[in-house]
């Protein structure tokens, strides 16, 4: 393995910069070159790529975003997209890739490996939403700076004696939902995984105002899709003033956390040691907080559990 390439593919995510330069660094400790294929899986198809030193990858430990840029890309989907990629590798001279991405970058990665390219793909998207992992990269970002929105909605919802309908991201789940909404004491959760209706809502909203509450915050899941609707429905039954605020693709971005950025660095580094070691079609991932590598098509059959213990606590503290 003489010269490697790295990927950011699909949706960005804080702590992506971490990984790019914990890449970059560690194969260039090994002596390798090392190239940046920009926007996604597009910049193995068009060649655009650039090469990257110990510099380039200076001042972006700290920085949200991917400074190669990511994208989606259809082509890549497709036997000819992939052949043009693998085309592109070779002529490169690139003897492997690093892809940073979700689980539809993971498949891309799959397919290309296939195709005997040499890929080992890291998770990196806010929704912690990839089953073989623990953890994703940009994950605690994501979370905290919903919470520190939330709190700042809550500063004014408690002066004005209103309800708040938050709707936070995550796609399909509701991770960042169930803890955002312990940390910042949500009245009620709303996710995909916990059947609810808007009625358990506004009877929980009820209850608790008999006992002297006067503002009320509901974090919605981004799946569940319908914040109005339920601020709507909220304030017609309790007669409390009720807004719904979508928070939306701010909490895609900022300075990646502690966190973020130390985990994008481990991974990082354990992906160029398996490309080293000779290792194709393998994801990254944490397991009871060590680092651990799947391979793909293994890893992309397992179905994430939800933390329905910590739904409970929420549910059983917040009212
Ligand atoms: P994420 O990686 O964040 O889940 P997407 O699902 O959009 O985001 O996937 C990112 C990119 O990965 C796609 O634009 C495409 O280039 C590639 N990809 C997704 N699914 C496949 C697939 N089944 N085969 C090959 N490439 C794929």
């Amino acid at each position: 393995m003489k010269k490697i390439g790295i990927v950011t593919s699909g949706g960005d995510a804080p702590g992506m910069n971490a990984a790019i330069r914990a890449v970059t660094r560690t194969a260039l400790k090994h002596n390798m070159t090392v190239m940046g294929v920009r926007r996604g899986y597009n910049g193995l198809i068009n060649g655009d790529i650039i090469p990257l030193n110990i510099r380039s990858v200076s001042d972006i430990i700290q920085r949200g975003g991917t400074m190669l840029y990511t994208a989606r890309c259809n082509e890549f989907r497709f036997d000819e997209g992939l052949q043009k990629a693998k085309t592109t590798c070779i002529r490169e001279g690139i003897d492997g890739l690093v892809v940073i991405g979700g689980d539809g970058s993971f498949r891309g990665a799959a397919d290309l490996s296939a195709r005997g390219i040499p890929c080992v793909a890291i998770p990196g998207t806010i929704d912690n939403d990839i089953a073989m992992t623990e953890y994703t990269i940009g994950y605690d970002t994501a979370m905290n700076t919903a919470m520190a929105l939330i709190d700042k909605l809550r500063d004014t919802m408690q002066s004005c004696d209103r309800c708040s309908v938050v709707e936070v991201m995550g796609r399909h789940a509701g991770h960042i939902a169930v803890n955002t909404g312990i940390a910042t004491g949500a009245t009620y959760i709303i996710t995909e995984e916990v059947p609810y209706t808007v009625d358990d809502v506004i009877e929980r909203i009820q209850n608790t105002q008999t006992t002297g509450k006067h503002h009320f915050i509901v974090v919605v899941s981004e799946g569940i899709g319908n914040s109005q609707e339920i601020a709507k429905k909220i304030e017609h039954a309790t007669g409390v003033d009720t807004r719904a605020t979508i928070l939306g693709h701010v909490q895609r971005g900022g300075t990646p956390t502690v966190r973020d950025r130390v985990v994008a660095s481990q991974m990082g580094h354990y992906a160029v040691e398996l490309l080293i070691k000779g290792y194709s079609n393998r994801v990254i991932g944490m397991r009871h907080s060590n680092i651990v590598d799947f391979d793909i098509q293994e890893a992309l059959s397992m179905k994430k559990s939800f933390e329905n213990d910590l739904y409970r606590i929420a549910m059983d503290i917040s009212f």
